[in-house]
């Protein structure tokens, strides 16, 4: 073990290392540097064993079956239901709606919230820094309904302007929908004060957690949030597995988003009766083998501890912020220093002149994986104005190592310029 990974004294990054197969590979003869995190995270190898033991011992479709296997598949998907229930603090896992991801659990909701609540001439309120999926389908439902989008804007340092809020909420104002971490700026928006002003206007409000959840403990009945959304892929889990929380009295009023099975009561020609829920909102097959995963996966966090995760990542945020502040010609997004929201652990910058494509493409030659462009956040990098940023985003994983081999990578690619 190096002194460079061992930064919290009982944060063994090494050990936790050794869970992930994928991060002791090679990419062009060099060791993997994954820095890549906010797109998707790596998986543990508990992840990676429980889809396979799943399909190995106890694979068949869920809940109609009396059969053995069907009621062991059963039990395995409703045990993650509670576990995901217990990982953002429910109250019940009639709140807990599984879906593809984070885009589909807001596509669920902005049809559903939008055909039980919205007419023509209301508003839904997000900010200027949500990803696309957070944006178009508002969008579309404005379209839908001829509705208006308003757009909460930031300072020049990444923060949001919530003095705006009071302007913009009003009595047509339907949902305010707020990202809880930038995927860009990787800034904690202070998700807590916003929901409690909207809420004294009258104002549900949906956080968007997929890059909050996978850095610090996410409790929804704290926070007060009526909706919440997060995807299992950031959070250490399987692709196409997502969850949708929301208060039980918005999502008994809501309609269904998809008609099929599972979804049903009773089926007749003439009238059908919907299921109760959460299946209301779950037509047909669930991927029930990523729903373990996915609550495998976050037991495997609960298990170091969403805390010393969170610990562990703000300092290894703070010495990434910090070394990179001294690449010359740098410029970094947001994370203004002494800005009154948290570092998390997205970071988003350009060097000079140099192309953010042509940074990404030749940081990847040494075996660095960072993301390019505007990362689904087009409105975002409009108002940084810029065209797109090279991301590099951390995870428990990375260590200070990783942060000196990107600053010694930026150095390289600046030299050839
Ligand atoms: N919201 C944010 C803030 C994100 O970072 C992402 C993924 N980049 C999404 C939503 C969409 O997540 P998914 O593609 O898993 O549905």
């Amino acid at each position: 073990m190096t002194a460079t990974t061992h930064i919290l004294p009982d944060f063994d990054a090494e050990a936790i290392r050794s869970d992930f197969p994928i991060l002791s590979r090679e990419v062009y003869g060099r060791p993997l540097v994954y820095l890549d995190n906010a797109a998707t995270t790596q998986k543990p190898r508990a992840v990676v064993e429980a889809i396979a033991s799943e399909y190995y011992n106890e694979n068949a479709n869920v809940h109609r079956g009396v059969h053995f296997l069907s009621q062991k598949a059963t039990e395995l998907h409703e045990a993650s239901r509670e576990t995901v229930r217990q990982f953002i603090n429910a109250g019940s896992t009639s709140e807990i709606i599984f879906t593809r991801g984070t885009t589909e659990a807001i596509n669920l909701l902005a049809f559903s919230f939008g055909e039980a609540y919205c007419q023509a001439g209301d508003e839904i309120i997000v900010t200027v820094m949500e990803h696309h999926s957070n944006i178009v389908p508002w969008q579309m439902l404005c379209q839908r309904k001829g509705m208006q989008l308003r757009v909460l804007p930031m300072n020049d340092d990444g923060t949001l302007q919530t003095d705006q809020l009071s302007t913009l909420l009003n009595s047509r104002t339907r949902l305010l929908c707020i990202t809880h971490v930038s995927n860009v700026l990787g800034q904690v928006n202070p998700v807590a004060d916003i929901i409690r002003t909207a809420h004294e206007a009258g104002v549900p409000v949906l956080v968007d957690g997929a890059q909050s959840t996978p850095h610090f403990a996410i409790d929804v009945q704290a926070l007060d949030c009526d909706f919440f959304a997060f995807s299992g892929h950031k959070i250490y889990g399987p692709t196409g597995v997502g969850v949708l929380f929301g208060k039980q009295k918005y999502l008994e009023e809501m309609p269904p988003y998809q008609g099929g099975g599972e979804m049903i009561d009773h089926v007749s020609f003439d009238h059908t009766t919907y299921n109760q829920l959460p299946y209301k909102f779950e037509a047909g097959t669930p991927d029930y083998v990523g729903t373990h995963a996915l609550a495998t996966a976050l037991q495997y966090v609960s298990h170091i501890g969403m805390d010393r995760i969170a610990a562990y990542e703000r300092d290894l945020t703070a010495y990434a912020l910090s070394q990179l502040r001294n690449v010359p010609d740098i410029h970094i997004y947001g994370h203004a220093p002494g800005a009154t929201t948290a570092d998390d652990a997205v970071i988003s910058f350009n060097v000079g002149h140099i192309h953010h494509l042509d940074m990404g493409t030749l940081l990847d030659r040494l075996g660095i994986a960072v993301r390019t462009g505007h990362h689904c956040a087009e409105p975002l990098m409009r108002r940084l104005g810029v065209e797109g940023t090279v991301r590099a985003s951390l995870a428990f994983y990375n260590t200070r190592a990783d942060i000196d081999a990107l600053v010694a990578g930026i150095d390289r690619v600046r030299k050839m310029f």
